[in-house]
């Protein structure tokens, strides 16, 4: 049985195999461009189930001109860090939840089933073999791209006969540049990112592949992200690539935040969890998961019951936003909140303490 986990690849069984020259490694780079010196690779088959895995040195893949990953798009992926801490030592973030949304969209992708624990322990190995790329600056990070792909070899619409699972690592600068300039977002019901009973709620590359060109149509109006609607009452869902949150005195003049329910079309982030988590442990305000309507949030702009929106995730981890242009509106969404610190300011400082091992937390996992 494929989705048996005692079929799973075992960190045991890796074979290592270094490489004989390291990259050196340059200073600041866009995201994404630059990668270590080793990946990691486990191929499946349904014959022969999961082979022994593989960190060797990085290297293009070779794959049939038929394979079913560029035809018809079955593949997926994850996204998560790894922190250089002021004492030196590396930590991942809730790296389980990580794997645990990687085998939820497996499946829905058809892919085989792995053991989570085993995959963790091996990317674990990876990271510690490509350690010397995570960066001793507090405000970079080492960026682990695991993705899963189907290699089957034929045209057939069916589910994959071979598949390749590998990880790949690279830089990730500093997003404290960025952390303080407020983003503007394009608002049209034109363009859906998910729907009920799609695959909005999985990484699965497909999703972000069809998102581009609403992107490039934001840029047209000034703006740098999209902000997905969904339905008749123009549901608030995501923004770009990230969760949204609304700090707001809500309709029944309580002090709120509040981010969509994970109904389907959210993608569940582990950065919108945990700051779901760590919020509802300070209990200053009410924390709701709801549905946000853009009419809802017109009039609690009208009547300034808006203290802060923001977008989390964790490549920037918390965005503020400034403006949203909607229906040939340009809103304005405040971003400071004159009596105190801002909420994203405090959400940041206490991620950063957390993923950095000033504030000790079972949320790391050390490397
Ligand atoms: C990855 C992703 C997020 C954020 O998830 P994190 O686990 O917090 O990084 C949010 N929305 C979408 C659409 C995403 O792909």
């Amino acid at each position: 049985m494929a989705d048996d986990s005692t079929q799973s690849f075992k960190a045991v069984d890796l074979v290592v195999q270094l490489s004989p020259a390291l990259k050196t490694k340059p200073h600041v780079v866009d995201f994404g461009t630059v990668f270590t010196d080793h990946m990691l690779t486990v191929e499946w088959s349904v014959t022969e189930g999961w082979q022994a895995p593989f960190i060797r040195p990085l290297a293009n893949l070779s794959l049939h001109p038929a394979c079913s990953s560029l035809h018809y798009g079955i593949q997926l992926f994850e996204g998560f860090k790894v922190y250089r801490g002021d004492d030196s030592r590396l930590r991942l973030f809730r790296p389980m939840l990580n794997m645990s949304r990687m085998a939820n969209s497996a499946k829905r992708a058809c892919l085989p089933a792995f053991d989570q624990t085993e995959l963790l322990e091996c990317i674990r190995r990876l990271v510690e073999i490509d350690q010397d790329w995570v960066p001793r600056s507090d405000s970079a990070s080492l960026y682990i791209r695991p993705t899963f792909i189907s290699t089957e070899p034929s045209l057939g619409v069916k589910r994959p006969g071979r598949a390749l699972l590998y990880v790949i690592l690279c830089q990730a600068g500093s997003y404290f540049n960025s952390e303080a300039d407020a983003i503007s977002l394009w608002a049209d019901p034109k363009y859906t990112r998910a729907w009920k009973g799609g695959t909005g709620d999985c990484k699965m590359g497909g999703n972000y592949g069809c998102s581009l060109f609403a992107q490039y149509e934001a840029g047209d109006y000034g703006c740098q992200q999209v902000l997905w609607l969904y339905g008749q009452d123009h549901q608030i869902t995501e923004a770009g690539t990230m969760n949204i949150f609304l700090h707001w005195i809500n309709q029944d003049g309580e002090e709120e935040l509040a981010t969509p329910p994970l109904d389907g079309i959210i993608l569940p982030g582990i950065t919108r969890r945990s700051i779901l988590e760590l919020t509802r442990k300070w209990g200053e305000f009410k924390v709701t998961e709801c549905y946000l309507t853009m009419s809802q949030l017109c009039s609690a702009l009208k009547q300034q019951r808006v203290k802060e929106m923001f977008g989390s995730g964790t490549a920037c981890m918390i965005c503020p936003i400034g403006h949203i242009v909607y229906l040939g509106e340009n809103l304005h969404i405040p971003c400071r909140d004159k009596h105190s610190v801002k909420l994203t300011s405090r959400l940041t400082k206490e991620l950063t303490d957390i993923q950095h091992g000033r504030t000790p937390s079972d949320w790391t996992f050390e490397v």
